[in-house]
C-alpha cells in the first residue's frame, strides 16, 4: 500500500513561541488535506509547546544524544524528546555532519537511540558538489546511508530517508528531475537490498533543498520522489502550506 506523501518542515535554528501561530495555521491547513502527511521539527525549546498546539501534524526534533539520561551537559536524549512530544528526529543532516563533524558511525548510534526510545528517524544524505562534479555522488550517498543506517524492523513505519545533495541546501539551486529521480532509485535498491522487498519498497524517499512552493510540484512529482523535506519554505505556514498542497 502505498504511503501518504510526507512535507516535513526542517526550522533549524528559528523560531521562538512568536513562530507558535505559525505552527496552528499549518496545522489548521493540515486539517483540511488529510491527503499529505505534514510534520514540522522545530528546535527542542519549541517542540513541547508545538506539539501541544497540533492537533493534525506530526513534531519531531532535529538531533538527540546517542545515549541515555545521564551526565551530558547540553545534550537531550532520545527518552527526553519523546516525553516531549516529538514524534521522529532528524539524523544525518549535513548540517550537523559538517559543523559538528558527526560520523556515519555517531548518526548510527543517535538513530538507535531514537528508535528504541519509540520514535520515527528521518534519516539524511547527500553528497557536496565536488563529489556531483567527480560523477561519484550516486557511490557516496549510498556508502553513506549503509553506514548511518540501523538495522530494524517495520522500516516503512520506522525509518524515512531524506536525499538533500549539500549544494542545493538554501542556496536556491535544486538539483533537476532527471538527477533526483536516479538517485531515489539508487536510494530504493539499497533500501530494498537493506529491509527487504515489502519494507524496503515502502519507505519514503524525501527530496530536500530549496524546495519552495514554485518548484514543489514538478519535484513532488518525480519518480519514487515521496515528500520532501522542507528548511527555509517551513518558517511560513504560506510558503509551507504551499508546498504540502502540490503533494
Ligand atoms: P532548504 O533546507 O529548504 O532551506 O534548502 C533544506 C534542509 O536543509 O533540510
Amino acid at each position: 500500500m502505498a504511503q501518504r506523501p510526507y512535507i516535513v518542515g526542517n526550522w533549524k535554528m528559528n523560531g521562538t513561541r512568536a513562530m507558535l501561530s505559525e505552527a496552528r495555521a499549518i496545522d489548521r491547513a493540515a486539517q483540511r488535506h488529510m491527503k499529505v502527511e505534514v510534520a514540522v521539527a522545530p528546535p527542542f525549546t519549541l517542540i513541547h509547546a508545538v506539539h501541544r498546539e497540533a492537533e493534525q501534524i506530526g513534531v519531531g526534533a532535529q538531533d538527540c544524544h546517542p545515549g541515555e539520561d545521564g551526565a551530558h551537559t547540553g545534550d537531550i536524549s532520545a527518552s527526553m524528546l519523546a516525553d516531549a512530544g516529538a514524534k521522529f528526529v532528524i539524523l544525518g543532516h549535513s548540517e550537523r555532519r559538517t559543523a559538528h563533524g558527526e560520523s556515519n558511525d555517531l548518526v548510527k548510534s543517535k538513530a538507535q537511540a531514537a528508535l528504541e526510545a519509540g520514535m520515527r528517524v528521518i534519516m539524511c544524505c547527500g553528497e557536496d558538489e565536488k563529489t556531483r562534479n567527480s560523477g561519484k555522488a550516486e557511490k557516496f550517498v549510498l556508502d553513506q546511508l549503509r553506514a548511518s543506517l540501523p538495522e530494524m524492523d517495520n522500516a516503512e513505519e520506522r525509518l524515512t530517508v531524506a536525499y538533500e545533495p549539500i549544494w542545493a541546501i538554501g542556496t536556491g539551486n535544486t538539483a533537476t528531475v532527471e538527477d533526483i529521480e536516479a538517485m531515489h532509485k539508487a536510494i530504493r535498491g539499497l533500501l530494498v537490498e537493506l529491509f527487504g522487498e515489502e519494507q524496503g519498497a515502502e519507505v519514503r524517499i524525501l527530496y530536500g533543498g530549496s524546495v519552495k512552493p514554485d518548484n514543489a510540484r514538478e519535484i513532488l512529482s518525480a519518480e519514487e520522489v515521496g515528500g520532501a523535506l522542507v528548511g527555509g519554505a517551513s518558517l511560513t505556514a504560506d510558503s509551507f502550506m504551499g508546498i504540502a498542497l502540490a503533494a
